[in-house]
C-alpha cells in the first residue's frame, strides 16, 4: 500500500511541474444529483491529463545516471505523453511501446514530444513484451504506467487536492483502467475522510479491475476498442499494488456501455463546456445514466483527460457515433 506522506512528498516534488487543476461546480450535474457536484479538471494538464503527476513523481527521483539511460513504458496514449513530456522538461529521452489499438492522434503528440516510437501487436500485453526486449537490450528505465508506487502516488496528489478544496467531500467519482489513479486518489481522500466513498468507473468493454475484483484476484481480459481508449488494457497477472489497493480502498467499481460514455462526452461539451476525451467523461457518464446514486454530500468527478481526435469529437457531439 501507498503511504500517505508518499503522496504529501509527491505533492510538494511535483508542484514546479504540473497544474494544481481548479475544481469547479456543476451546476447542471448538481441539480441531477440533489447535492453538489465539482468537476476536477484533470484534463487541463499540459499533456491533457493527469498522468503527467504520476510521471514527474517517478522521473523526479531518478538519478542522474538513470535519466541519462532514457526512460521507457506501455501505454495506451496519455502515460506515454505525459512520460516524454517530463523526460524532454528533464534532460531525459523517453521510449514508448503501444500497440495497434492506440489512437493516431495520441501517437502524434508522442511524436512530436521527441519520444521514440514503437507500435507493437494489438494489446498492452503485447506492447509490454517490446518494453521488456528493449529494457533488456539497451537498459532503459522503466517507468510503469499505473502499478508503482511514484505512479500511484503522484496520481494520489489528485485526491489531496479535491480534499483542500472540498473538506466534506463524500463521494468522488473516479475513471479506471489499471487502478493507479483510483488507489492513489482513495489512499488520499480515505486517510482523510475514511468514511467518504471512491467508485471507480469504467467500460463494459474490457474491464479488468471490475472482473478481477469480482473474482478475487488479477485476470485477463480481452481488450477491445472502446470510446474509452485510454481505459483500455488489463492490470497484469502480476499486479503487486493496485490490485490489492482497490479491493481494501475502492467502494464499487461501475460499468458504462459506450452510448452511456458518448452521452457523457456531450454533456460535457455542451452543458460544462469541457472538451474531454471518453476516459475522461465517464464519472459525468455515470451519474448521467444513474449508475451511481443516494449520495450523503458533495460529490467530486475527475475529468481525467482529453486527448480525444477531434474529428471523433465532433461526429459525437452530433449524435453520429453508432454504439
Ligand atoms: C490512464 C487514464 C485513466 C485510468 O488511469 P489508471 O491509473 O490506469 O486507472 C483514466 N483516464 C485517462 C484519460 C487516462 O489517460
Amino acid at each position: 500500500m501507498i503511504e500517505f506522506s508518499a503522496i504529501r512528498d509527491a505533492r510538494d516534488r511535483i508542484a514546479d511541474h504540473v497544474l494544481s487543476a481548479p475544481l469547479v461546480a456543476s451546476p447542471s450535474l448538481s441539480e441531477i444529483a440533489g447535492v453538489s457536484v465539482h468537476l476536477k479538471l484533470e484534463h487541463y494538464q499540459p499533456t491533457g491529463s493527469f498522468k503527467l503527476r504520476g510521471a514527474f513523481n517517478s522521473m523526479l527521483q531518478l538519478t542522474e545516471a538513470e535519466r541519462s539511460r532514457g526512460v521507457i513504458t506501455v501505454s495506451t496514449g496519455n502515460h506515454g505523453r505525459a512520460l516524454s513530456y517530463a523526460a524532454r522538461a528533464l534532460g531525459s529521452h523517453a521510449t514508448i511501446c503501444m500497440s495497434r489499438l492506440v489512437p493516431e492522434n495520441k501517437v502524434l503528440e508522442i511524436r512530436r514530444l521527441g519520444a521514440d516510437v514503437h507500435i507493437v501487436g494489438s494489446s498492452q500485453d503485447e506492447a509490454q513484451q517490446e518494453v521488456d526486449r528493449l529494457v533488456a537490450e539497451k537498459q532503459l528505465v522503466m517507468v510503469p504506467p499505473f502499478d508503482d508506487q511514484d505512479v500511484i502516488a503522484g496520481q494520489g496528489t489528485v485526491g489531496l487536492e479535491i480534499l483542500d478544496a472540498m473538506p466534506d467531500v463524500a463521494t468522488v467519482l473516479v475513471p479506471v483502467s489499471g487502478g493507479g489513479l483510483v488507489a492513489g486518489v482513495a489512499a488520499a481522500v480515505k486517510n482523510k475522510r475514511p468514511n467518504a466513498k471512491v467508485i471507480g468507473i469504467t467500460m463494459e468493454r474490457g474491464a479488468a479491475m471490475k472482473a478481477s475484483l469480482a473474482c478475487g484476484r488479477p485476470l485477463q481480459v480481452e481488450e477491445l476498442p472502446s470510446l474509452a481508449d485510454a481505459l483500455g488494457g488489463g492490470i497484469g497477472l502480476d499486479n503487486k499494488l493496485t490490485f490489492a489497493m482497490c479491493q481494501a480502498l475502492v467502494d464499487d467499481v461501475v460499468l458504462l456501455s459506450e452510448s452511456e460514455i458518448a452521452a457523457g462526452i456531450r454533456h460535457a461539451y455542451e452543458k460544462e463546456r469541457e472538451i474531454v476525451e471518453g476516459a475522461g467523461a465517464v464519472g459525468i457518464a455515470a451519474l448521467l445514466a444513474r449508475k451511481v446514486t443516494g449520495f450523503s454530500g458533495p460529490v467530486a468527478i475527475v475529468l481525467s483527460g482529453r486527448n480525444i481526435d477531434m474529428d471523433l469529437h465532433r461526429h459525437i457531439i452530433n449524435g453520429m457515433v453508432p454504439t
